[in-house]
Formats: C-alpha cells, sequence, structure tokens
C-alpha cells in the first residue's frame, strides 16, 4: 500500500459510509482520527470498527466534535499531522432538508467551510468529499456521465451542489489543493460480519433501512412510492453499490491524491440499474421474509432512472465494483438480522 503510514482525518466517520470507510483504511494499513457528532450515529460503531481492525484497531482515534466547533478542529490539526481528509460528516434527510432548510445549509455548508479554513491553516490540502447523484437531478439520460449538466431539486441536493462549487473555487485559487468529489449512487449492504451497518436515527428515508426495519417487524409495510415511472415495473430505478465497493472507492481515491490531480470528479457506482420492486425481491431471496408493500403515488422530487458511468472511476482510480444485489441484499439481512435494533439495544445513550 502506497500511503502505509499515513494519518486521515475521517470526518461523520462514526456513520454509515464512514464506518465501513474507516475499517478499510485500516486493514489497508493507514492511521485514522474520526471526529463525529453523533447526530445520526453510535461510538459503538466505533468500538466494533476497532474489534473487526483486529491488530491495526490500535490506529483508530474518536473525537466526539461537532465540524462547526472551530476551537476543537483547530486543536486537534495542532495537535496532529493530517496527510490528508475524508469528508461525510453531514446531514443527508430530503424531506428535512426540506421543511428545515438552514439547518442543512448550517450544518453541510458551515461545517465544510470551517473544515477548509482549519485545514487551510494547517497546510492540509488534500480532500475526498461525499458528493451524490443528486446533483444530476433529473437526468435527461442514462447512464450519468461526470460532464452531464448539475442541479438540485431540494436543499440537500443544493448542499452538494453549492460545496462541490466551492471545492473547485477553492482550487482554482490554490492550486496546491488536490481534491476528489466522489458522486455515490445509492449505497446500500454493510460488512459481511454483520457487525456494523446502517443505524440511521428515526423513519428511515432510503429504501433498503426501511425494507430491513419491515423485515425485522418494526415496521409493517414497505410504501412504495410511484409504480407508474417509465422503468421495468413501473416503480424507480437507481443504482445500488455495496457500501464495501463504495469504501475501496475511497481508498482508490485517496491514492490518487498522490498524482498530479486538482479538482477531480468521479462516479461511485456499479452502472447498473434496479427497480424497487427488484431490489425488494433480492432481499426477499437473500432473508427468507416476505416484505409486504402499500403501493403509492410519486415521491416530491424523485427521479425515474439514475445510474452511473463507472467509465472514468475505472480508467483513472482504477476501481470497480465487485459486488451485485444478491450480495448487497445478503450483507444488509445479515446485519439487520443480527441487529434488528441497529447499535440502540447496547448503547445506552439514546
Ligand atoms: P450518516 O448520517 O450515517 O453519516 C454522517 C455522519 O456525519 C453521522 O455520523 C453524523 O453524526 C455526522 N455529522 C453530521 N453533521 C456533523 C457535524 N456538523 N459535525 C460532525 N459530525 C457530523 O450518513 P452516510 O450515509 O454515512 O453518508 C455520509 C456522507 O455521504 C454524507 O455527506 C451524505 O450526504 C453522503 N451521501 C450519502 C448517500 C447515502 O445514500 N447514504 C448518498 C450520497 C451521498
Ligand atoms: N423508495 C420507496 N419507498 C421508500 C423509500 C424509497 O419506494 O420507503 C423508492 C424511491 O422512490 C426510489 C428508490 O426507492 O425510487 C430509492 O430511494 P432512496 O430514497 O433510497 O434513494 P434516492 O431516491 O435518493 O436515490
Amino acid at each position: 500500500m502506497v500511503m502505509a503510514t499515513k494519518n486521515i482525518l475521517v470526518t461523520g466517520g462514526a456513520g454509515y459510509i464512514g464506518s465501513h470507510t474507516v475499517l478499510q483504511l485500516l486493514l489497508g494499513g493507514f492511521k485514522a482520527v474520526v471526529v463525529d457528532n453523533l447526530d445520526n450515529s453510535s461510538e459503538i460503531a466505533i468500538q466494533r470498527v476497532k474489534e473487526l481492525a483486529g491488530e491495526y484497531g490500535n490506529n483508530l482515534r474518536f473525537h466526539k466534535v461537532d465540524l462547526r466547533d472551530k476551537p476543537a478542529l483547530e486543536q486537534l490539526f495542532a495537535s496532529t499531522p493530517f496527510d490528508a481528509v475524508i469528508h461525510f460528516a453531514g446531514l443527508k434527510a430530503v424531506g428535512e432538508s426540506v421543511q428545515k432548510p438552514l439547518l442543512y445549509y448550517n450544518n453541510n455548508i458551515i461545517g465544510t467551510i470551517t473544515l477548509l479554513e482549519v485545514m487551510a491553516a494547517h497546510g492540509c490540502k488534500k480532500l475526498v468529499f461525499s458528493s451524490s447523484a443528486t446533483v444530476y437531478g433529473w437526468p435527461k439520460e442514462v447512464p450519468c456521465t461526470e460532464e452531464f449538466p448539475l442541479s438540485a431539486t431540494n436543499p440537500y441536493g443544493r448542499t452538494k451542489l453549492f460545496i462541490e462549487e466551492i471545492f473547485r473555487d477553492i482550487y482554482r485559487s490554490d492550486s496546491e489543493w488536490k481534491i476528489i468529489l466522489l458522486r455515490y449512487f445509492n449505497p446500500v449492504g454493510a460488512h459481511s460480519s454483520g457487525y456494523i451497518g446502517e443505524d440511521p436515527h428515526g423513519i428511515p428515508n432510503n429504501l433498503m433501512p426501511f425494507v430491513q426495519q419491515v423485515a425485522v417487524g418494526r415496521r409493517p409495510a414497505l410504501t412504495v412510492f410511484g409504480n407508474d415511472y417509465n422503468t421495468v415495473d413501473g416503480t424507480g430505478v437507481r443504482d445500488y453499490i455495496h457500501v464495501i465497493d463504495l469504501a475501496d472507492g475511497h481508498i482508490a481515491a485517496l491514492c490518487k491524491l498522490n498524482d498530479s490531480i486538482g479538482c477531480e470528479v468521479y462516479n461511485l457506482g456499479t452502472g447498473k440499474g434496479t427497480s424497487v420492486l427488484e431490489m425488494v425481491a433480492a432481499f426477499e431471496k437473500a432473508s427468507g421474509k416476505k416484505i409486504p408493500l402499500v403501493m403509492a403515488g410519486r415521491r416530491p422530487g424523485d427521479c425515474e432512472i439514475v445510474y452511473a458511468s463507472t467509465e472514468k472511476a475505472e480508467r483513472e482510480l482504477d476501481w470497480k465494483a465487485k459486488y451485485g444485489i444478491d450480495e448487497m441484499c445478503r450483507d444488509q439481512w445479515n446485519w439487520a438480522s443480527k441487529n434488528p435494533y441497529g447499535y440502540e439495544a447496547q448503547d445506552s445513550s439514546k
């Protein structure tokens, strides 16, 4: 591994994608320092990552810090030289962002600006950022390539769009920055141990966490948002990607930061589209559970079909997703059946 002894700051590293990425970082020989305010996560995820990493677990540190707490970030950067930052921290619930736009602009944008100011002050100018396929809006055609026009249909998406623009401006102003913007498609699944996985607080917004809660009896049925789309079975089509493939995409991006790169953007997806009903069928097969369905109207702001062009990431990051939907559902169910109430049962602070 090229960056074997590098020290990486991971914001939002206790969350779903962050915790899986931290594990892959540790197993790859990196040191990781996680900052997270635990707004949508549990410290138990950090403990479990440490255990899963075995002898590498000692290379993980955790600080309960809000990114907007500049003095706390300053202190951290003053005490630890970081080679690069992976920036996951942010709020991500589309519906909530429509209700509370200022909360989203404050948390996601002020958090990012504070991080960038502290990084610049300490000469740390390498960063990988969690962007999203949401910046393609309702794409006119598929697969989505990185050159597609960008738009946003809700405040959450606008925070991603604005932050991407902020990064492009920063690079234009100072070419020492090396920035990779990763546009995730739909991350699902969990680590194959079933020991870490997605555990959203409140009612899940995304398809698979909801399906998982129906399967374990926490909710009676899945509401399918729209069955009149122009797709294979009328339901929305997305590009689901196994969270471990996604995590590995971050390691590939970190390695790429060593090259002569400026501010680059890459899609992380599989390049394959799957409908809601196809995903439910794959989950039923993997779990042996029946998922009762309630057909409902389209969810406002939803698009019909979104899937990625993966060519650029394959070519330039030398990365390609390995897992298909059967493995995604197998691992999602393994996590769900072992932790039907997520980390909560073990987390006395909640
Ligand atoms: P998550 O909610 O599980 O993780 C985000 C973490 O950030 C949480 O642990 C939360 O407590 C933390 N956080 C939020 N605001 C913070 C702040 N101000 N200071 C410190 N910590 C803070 O979400 P995730 O699914 O792991 O997503 C990670 C990133 O990827 C987010 O930026 C999200 O917008 C982006 N993304 C996610 C998806 C998806 O479907 N999961 C898709 C595209 C992009
Ligand atoms: N979806 C659904 N019921 C739910 C959640 C999602 O039918 O409870 C559908 C949604 O309309 C979309 C697909 O599942 O077609 C993926 O939705 P998700 O919110 O996970 O991802 P996004 O729409 O942000 O890509």
